[in-house]
Order: structure tokens, then sequence, then C-alpha cells
């Protein structure tokens, strides 16, 4: 270890370190031979160095992955140690190579997080079998070559055009779940700790070092399982003490030791017993072996943080794409806005708190792009995109073209819809729209300028609660709501309380599994019954709107008498502010959500409950055709610019209108510029959507003839017999108008 310590600081070439780094393990194992060969892009293993066999086989001997015994290796990202290395099934004689004379074989793989760059292998003419020792020096050597590999200095050593497997453009499929095109460099959020000191001075003191942070990393362990939120049963509990287990399994730790015995220092032995593990099971199919190897994963980059601290790579990439197999909210705000292009996510679903945040922050986002993580090397070229799910690692120079080509468009439809920010939003026919942006974080307020937006016209306080790690404080809530009504300088937000339970889980409320949940103990069923947490929110925004107009709205009402309900309790937060000299606010508006087709048969005695309705598009699709929102398989199977819903949606709209009560609608309908129109044309007037929508819908609009499509989608929604999707209808109408949808 020493001398290679020697060797790999002395001033060589490449080749001639490569050349000396094989010809002194020879020597010190007292092997014949000793070969180098690395893994290509093409999936060859090309022989790039060797002691004992043919020198003019260099660069020119090669094996398929998965052929002869080094492809097996490579293949496999196992050892192989044999004393006949003829007789195994494998074999394959290389006639260049000369080494037809030799019968015991040791062949390891050179690893790097897991993944196979190369294979190390020592032959002896005597049929012998190498000790436990031997293959444990063998690879710690290998390890040294894939630090060699990984930072690039073996790259045109063999002929023009070779490309290493390393570097080896690799594309992905995942799912968009953010809308973007990021283009920039790999940033890992668990960083693959770049070990860069590899030989330890004095095996007994790192012995030590490596004792004193498994210490640490058993306490901080302990310390976590015994927090209050996590000491009840549930995965989280279930996760850390699957850790404790690991962090005190005896084999890990001696593995550990060992590989500090011989020679590496502690974080390099995290990093080679990790590594060797990673690649043994990544072949593994069973999930609950994969899920182990996760939180195997998280323990390694634990203990290698606590032995050399936090790598802050991200202070030198501007254009960060951040990949991880998943993530918190909270850490994702942790990065800098504008050092981030992308992200990815090994995981990750449409409803994830991270998506939620990234979204509302801009970032394209790309989930499900399984295997990322360990083909990615921090500093790679990357790109995601968030449009159609790719993310192209180390794209070639052509996609990189394409991508290119694609943002200046997107850029210069941006620059088009800015300029229309300033315009009005009215129609062709002069009719006025009112165009309000939904929002949920702080992260939001800056859009309501720079999207042109009337207002906020849904806020949906719940994201506060999702991506805390614990129950926002009164104080928070009213902070947060004051900045919200502070930014929006007067132009009217609308405020929804607590839409927690279904598919927003806030981890610190415990609540039982249910069979059912989007039907479930959600929302304003909830709050109801949990009068403590509504009336804290409440007073939070009665408190923060002091002497404004504040504009209150309850989720998911199913019966006009929750709404009565829930009015009580604000009058009883209103009293109880008076009471203790509080300022309340100037004027107060209490609104319902129409998420729920029961609401459809009393819309005359919600109108007389309420000051304003709003229509969760969302929610009352998903109940009204019974169709799971988030299950991809039914979600699209109904049109929501089918007849019958759209009548529902008129029926809202009509009785509105008889009790003089502002009806908006702010699920993604608003947003989509051809379901817009058709709102429009049904008659409303009001429409809230998510910020990046409205320029796409305000050049709809700005080109439509409101009157001439309520004439013609009357007629056809009149019409008997024909087909119930106005689909067909609406996009004839916007392609004989010239109407960008
Ligand atoms: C809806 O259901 O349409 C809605 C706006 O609420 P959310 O998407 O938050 O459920
Ligand atoms: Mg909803």
């Amino acid at each position: 270890m020493r001398r290679i310590r020697e060797l790999m600081a002395e001033p060589l070439e490449p080749q001639a370190r490569l050349d000396q780094i094989v010809k002194l393990i020879a020597r010190n194992m007292v092997a014949e031979v000793c070969s180098l060969y690395v893994l290509r892009a093409d999936s060859v293993l090309e022989l790039y160095a060797t002691e004992g066999l043919n020198p003019g086989s260099v660069h020119l001997a090669q094996l398929k992955l998965g052929e002869g015994l080094v492809g097996t290796i490579a293949a496999t990202a196992r050892a192989l140690n044999l004393s006949e290395a003829q007789n195994h099934p494998a074999f394959t004689y290389l006639p260049e190579t000369g080494e037809e004379i030799f019968h015991s074989f040791l062949g390891v793989p050179i690893l790097r997080a897991g993944r196979t760059l190369g294979v190390l292998v020592v032959q002896n003419k005597a049929a012998r079998n190498y000790r436990e020792e031997e293959l444990e020096a063998l690879e710690t050597v290998a390890m040294v070559v894939a630090e060699m590999i990984a930072a690039g200095s073996l790259e045109g050593l063999s002929r023009p055009g070779v490309v290493l497997d390393l570097s080896r453009p690799v594309s992905f499929t995942g799912i968009p779940l953010s809308e973007g095109i990021g283009l920039g460099h790999v940033v890992l959020h668990e960083p693959r700790v770049v070990v860069t000191n590899l030989f330890n001075e004095n095996g007994e003191t790192e012995v030590d070092r490596l004792t004193v942070a498994l210490g640490f990393l058993r306490s901080s362990i302990e310390s976590m399982l015994s927090r209050r939120d996590v000491a009840g049963e549930g995965e989280h509990r279930a996760v850390l003490e699957a850790y404790r287990m690991f962090a005190n399994d005896r084999g890990w730790v001696r593995r550990l030791e060992e590989a500090v015995r011989n020679g590496l220092t502690a974080e390099a032995a995290v990093e080679k017993v990790q590594s060797d593990m990673r690649a043994r099971m990544m072949h593994m199919t069973d999930p609950y072996i994969r899920e182990r190897l996760h939180d195997f994963d998280d323990l390694a980059n634990r203990l290698l943080r606590q032995l050399i601290g936090r790598d802050d790579l991200i202070d030198g990439i501007k254009d960060a794409v951040i990949v991880a197999r998943s993530m918190g909210a909270a850490e994702l705000l942790d990065y800098r806005r504008d050092q981030i292009r992308g992200l990815v996510l090994e995981e990750g679903a449409t409803t994830s708190h991270v998506v939620i945040v990234a979204r509302a922050l801009g970032i394209p986002v790309v989930g499900q792009a399984k295997g990322a993580v360990s083909m990615a090397e921090n500093r790679d070229a990357i790109i995601v995109d968030g449009e159609d799910g790719g993310v192209h690692l180390r794209p070639p120079p052509e996609v990189e073209a394409v991508f290119g080509d694609k943002v200046k468009f997107r850029a210069r439809r941006q620059e088009r819809f800015r300029s229309l920010r300033e315009r009005p939003a009215v129609t062709r026919d002069g009719v006025p729209i009112h165009m309000m942006m939904n929002a949920g974080l702080l992260v939001d307020l800056p859009q309501l300028t720079e999207s042109g937006a009337e207002g906020i016209g849904l806020f949906r306080t719940e994201l506060q609660f999702m991506v805390a790690s614990t129950m926002p404080r009164t104080s928070d809530q009213q902070r947060l709501y004051s900045a919200v009504l502070d930014a929006a300088d007067g132009r009217p937000v609308t405020f929804r309380t607590l839409d927690v339970g279904g598919d927003k889980v806030l981890p610190y409320l415990s609540q039982s599994p249910e069979e059912n949940p989007a039907l479930g103990y959600r929302a304003v069923r909830l709050s109801l019954d949990r009068p403590g947490l509504m009336r804290t929110q409440l007073r939070a925004l009665l408190k923060a709107a002091a002497g404004r107009e504040m504009r209150i709205m309850f989720p998911m009402i199913t019966d006009v008498f929750e709404v009565h309900q829930a009015r009580d309790l604000i009058e009883r937060e209103i009293d109880h502010l008076r009471r203790f000299g509080h300022v309340v606010p100037e004027v107060l508006k209490v609104g319902a959500m129409i998420e729920v087709p029961a609401l459809l048969f009393q819309l005359d005695a919600l109108m007389e409950a309420v000051d304003f309705v709003s229509i969760g598009s969302n929610d009352l699709f998903q109940f009204f055709s019974a169709v799971d929102r988030g299950n991809a398989r039914v979600a699209t199977r109904y049109d929501d610019l089918s007849k019958p819903f759209l009548g529902a949606l008129k029926a809202i709209l009509d009785a509105g209108n008889r009790h003089g009560v502002p009806v908006t609608l702010c699920g993604e309908m608003a947003g989509r510029p051809l379901s817009a129109m058709a709102l429009i044309g049904l008659g409303f007037r009001s429409i809230s959507m998510s910020p990046p929508a409205i320029g796409p819908v305000k050049e709809m609009l700005t080109s439509l003839d409101a009157g001439a499509l309520a004439a013609e989608m009357e007629a056809h929604m009149r019409a008997p017999g024909a087909a119930s999707s106005m689909r067909e209808v609406l996009v004839r109408f916007a392609e004989t108008h010239a109407i960008p949808y």
C-alpha cells in the first residue's frame, strides 16, 4: 500500500503509472501476471496494462461484458478465485495474450459507487488458491484504479474514438413531474463523498477514527428513535430500526475494520465496503433487499459525512441539476434557487411534497428515473426534460444541440407571454375575465407580479404544513398569511383552510390508514372535528388580515350544514379577538369549494350560506365520474369537456347568478387553454390557475370571441344524440378562429 501511495504521487504519465501499478502488484503477490481491463462504452473490456502477458496485446486484447472470466467478473461484479482457470465454464482463451500456461486466477471488479468500471486480475502458472488477504489487497488496489478512471486520467490512452463506460451517454425515461427543460451539471443530493484521501498513515489511529464515527452514528440513530414524533409505530420507525440494526451489524463493522487494516483511511474503507455491497446487491430483484440496500447506502453516506463533513460542491456549480433518490421539500429549499436548473428523482410522484415545491419554484422535475443516482457522477453534463420525462446523462453534442434549440424556443414563448403581462385580460369581443393564480408558499409570491395575475384565487394553506417537519405554530401561520397579504398589496387573496387527509399527508399528524382516503377523513371533515386545529388557523388568518380584507374558503364541503358550522367557528374567533382588543379584518368574505357532487343538489341553500363559491374541478370531476385523479389508468378515461360535466358547471354558474354570488373555478381545468376557453363559453368570468398557465390562457382569450363561442356551445350542448364530449367542437372552433389553445 505504501508503494502504491508513492506511485500515485509520482509525476508519471497515466499509461506509465498503470504499467507500474500492475508490475508492483505482480511483484508483491508473487504472481507471474497482473492485468488491468477497463470497461468501454460499447460494453467491451479492453486490456489497458499487463505484467506477464504479451505487452503487444495491450489495447488490442478485448472481451465482451459477460464473456470469459474477466467478462463474467465485470458482469456480476463478483471476484473469481480459481486454482484451475481452464476448468471454469466461462473460460475463454485469448491467443494474443499468451495466457494458456497460467493455471490459477484471481480477478476482482474495479468498482465505484456500485458500478463496474473494469477488472483487475492476477495469474500464476502453478495451481494455487489465493488467500483472503490477497483478495482484499487486490480489491483495495482496484479502488485506487477506480478513482483514476473516474478522474478521467485514462481517457485517450486507447485508440482515438474509444469511450470509457464511465463517460458513456445514458438516457432514462421517467415521468414528467414539473414542466420545463433544464440543462446543467449533476449535483448528487446525497453527495457521493469524493474520498480523496485513500491511504492511512497509521492503521491503529484510523481504526480509532472509524470507531468514534460509528459511535456517533449509533447515538444519532438512537436519539432519532427517541424523538417524540417517531416514537410511535410506523414507516419512519421501521426504517430507523433497520438503520440501528445495520449500524450494529458485526459483519459490516468487521469488513470496515479489515479494509482499514489493509491500509485504507476510514472514509475510503466505508466507500469500498459500500461499493462492494452495492454492486453485489444491485443484481437482486427482491424489492425488500433493494430497499435494505437503500438503507445501507443512507447509513454509509451518514458515516462518510461524519468522517469528512459535507462536500460543498454546489458552491462551484451555477447550473445544478440535483439528482436524488428521494428528497424532502425542505431539503430542496436549502439550495439556492438561482443555482438549480432541474431535479431528477429515482422516486417521486405528482403529489410528492418536493414536487409541489419544485413546481412552485418553476424547477423542471423528472421522477421515477431508476438508476440515475448510481450512473451519475458529480459535474456530469445532464439534461432534464420535464415535458416528456427524459433524462439525458452525458448527452452527445447532437442531443445537446436539440435541447439547446428547445430551450431557446421555450424562452421565446415565455418572452411572448411576458409581453402579454400588462395587457388586460379581455376577450376580442370586449368581455373582461378575472385571471387569478393559485399559490401556497412564500416562494410563489413573486409570481403574482410576474404573471400579471389579478390576485390569488386559491391559496392552499396546507402546503406550509406539508413542507414542515413539525406542525407550524400559530405565529408561523400568521407570519405567512401576513406576508401573502403584503405581497398582494390590495389584490384579493382567497385562503383555503387546511385541506389535509386524502393524498395530502402530514408526517406529524397521526391518521389511521384508510381504504379510500379520497373519500375519507379529510379536509373540512377533519377540521370540524378537531376545532383546535381549525381555530388556530382561523385565528392566524384573521389576525394577519387586521384592518384588511380576508377571504376564507372551506374545502370539501358536502353538506351546507358544514358551512354554517365553519362560519360559527369564525364568529367565535372574531369575538375572541375583539375581546382581547385585536383589530379584526375590515371585510370578511366566506366561501365554499364545490368539489363534492352532493352540493349540486343543494345549490340554492349553498348560495344563501356563502359570499362566493369556487369550483375545485379536480376533485369535482374525480367524484362526478368516479375516477381516481391520481390513477393514470382511469384518470383520462372520461373527458372533463363532456356535456354532463360542463352541464354541471353551468348549473353552478346559473345558481350563482340567481343569488348574486360570484362563482369561480380553481382546478387544473382553468389552466389549460382549451378548457379555459370552454369555461368562458359557458359564462365563467373568473378563473384561477397555476402561474405558468396565465400566459397561454391569456393568449387564448385575447383572440377569442366569447359571444360567438357561447352561441356555438349552447347549440351543441342542447343537440340531442350528438357525441357526449364537446372537445371536438371546441377544437374545431379554436382552429377555425385561429385561437391558440
Ligand atoms: C380541486 O380539487 O380542484 C382543487 C383545486 O383542490 P386540490 O387540487 O388542492 O385538491
Ligand atoms: Mg380539491
